[in-house]
């Protein structure tokens, strides 16, 4: 048996949305269905405004543009996270400084966090990853304090809620990557969402060749009208989407031996999205193994999909090292299990007992 780790079906109203626009619109990137789009997307996310985008590295990258973060500035990142967040700090020419996370979650370890501040620290980024969110009311004050900006990379995180909200307004920016492998997907492309008008002119501006006034700079990161198309029927079920990846979670976990497995924590008054669901191996050393055992039994793992580990131990990265202990313990005591959609009882079933084996013989 092999569980099939992404969820792609599509249905006879995204065919014809498509269909319709080869028939009636330009399919450039100023093709009146982009707007249509970004209003979608601004509504769905409760931002004031959207500005679709041809990826979520390129979503990234105008943040850093726009927020004129370059040469020799500071953004304190987290080093559980994807290259993709990172390589427009390096296009930018920017100083990625790793903090390390809480002890259970993703989330920031504040006294680490505000021991990294320095005069040069432009930005915090966060990644809530497999949608898993940050805590993020003391980032808000911490960069309130030190006049820094929030930049949000929800490219995981469609839909995750913090405090009652969906996410997305926290920081001055939020970016969104709609890659197949996303809960809102439509191949490949991104978007930013923003509350700030003058920050949204400026993305607009860069992402369309400095509105071509030859005195602006800027670059083509505008996306196709077929994407948004798809974008505008696939929005309508996200949230179908979340309710089935949450029931699939509960359903997995309620069966699970708990003595040597719980799932990861995150913040009080908050839910994930469940891109993935997130195990924790409490007291089990051999947690390579395991993954490893799972994925030879046909239950694939993004930690083994992305050989995920501290991005500073990569050498792309490895000149800006830090001692981040809590990430290092927890990236090898988690695994991802898929639990979207296309996932069945017979799979669920399938996943439970695979697992509860292993731990048997631990
Ligand atoms: C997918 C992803 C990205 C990059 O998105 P692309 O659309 O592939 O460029 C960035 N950050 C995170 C956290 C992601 O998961």
């Amino acid at each position: 048996m092999k569980i099939n780790d992404v969820f792609n079906s599509y249905t006879r109203k995204e065919k014809s949305a498509i269909y319709k626009v080869i028939k009636k619109y330009k399919l450039s990137g100023t093709s009146p269905i982009i707007q249509k789009y970004e209003q979608k997307l601004s509504n769905f996310f409760n931002s004031s405004y959207a500005v679709a985008l041809s990826s979520g590295t390129a979503a990234i990258h105008c943040a850093l543009f726009v927020l004129e973060i370059n040469d020799g500035d500071e953004v304190i990142v987290p080093p559980i996270a994807p290259i993709m967040t990172l390589i427009p700090l390096l296009q930018q020419k920017a100083i990625p400084v790793f903090v390390d996370c809480k002890n259970d979650q993703f989330s920031y370890d504040i006294l680490a966090l505000e021991k990294c501040i320095t005069k040069k620290t432009k930005a915090i980024i966060t990644v809530p990853m497999w949608g898993y969110p940050y805590e993020y009311s003391e980032l808000i004050e911490i960069c309130k304090k030190n006049k820094i900006y929030l930049i949000e990379d929800n490219a995981q995180a469609h839909g995750t809620i913090y405090q009652g909200k969906v996410i997305g307004n926290n920081g001055v920016i939020s970016c969104y990557s709609t890659h197949n492998r996303k809960i809102l997907s439509t191949g490949e492309e991104g978007f930013i969402l923003t509350n700030n008008l003058d920050i949204y002119n400026r993305v607009k501006a860069f992402s369309k060749f400095g509105n071509m006034d030859f005195k602006t700079f800027g670059v083509n990161y505008k996306l196709s009208a077929l994407q948004a198309a798809l974008g505008i029927e696939r929005i309508k079920k996200i949230n179908w989407q979340i309710r089935v990846r949450e029931k699939n979670a509960r359903d997995v976990l309620s069966e699970l031996n708990n003595k040597y497995i719980e799932e990861i924590n995150y913040p009080k008054n908050s839910k994930p999205n469940y891109y993935s669901l997130v195990l924790r191996f409490k007291s089990v050393n051999d947690v390579l193994k395991i993954r490893k055992r799972m994925n030879n039994k046909g239950i694939p793992s993004d930690v083994i999909r992305y050989k995920l580990k501290p991005l500073y131990e990569y050498p792309l990265f490895e000149d800006w090292k830090n001692d981040c202990g809590n990430a290092e313990k927890l990236v090898n005591s988690i695994t991802t299990i898929p639990v979207h959609p296309g996932i069945k009882n017979k799979d669920k079933q399938f996943i439970i007992t695979v697992l509860n084996n292993i731990i048997s013989e631990i």
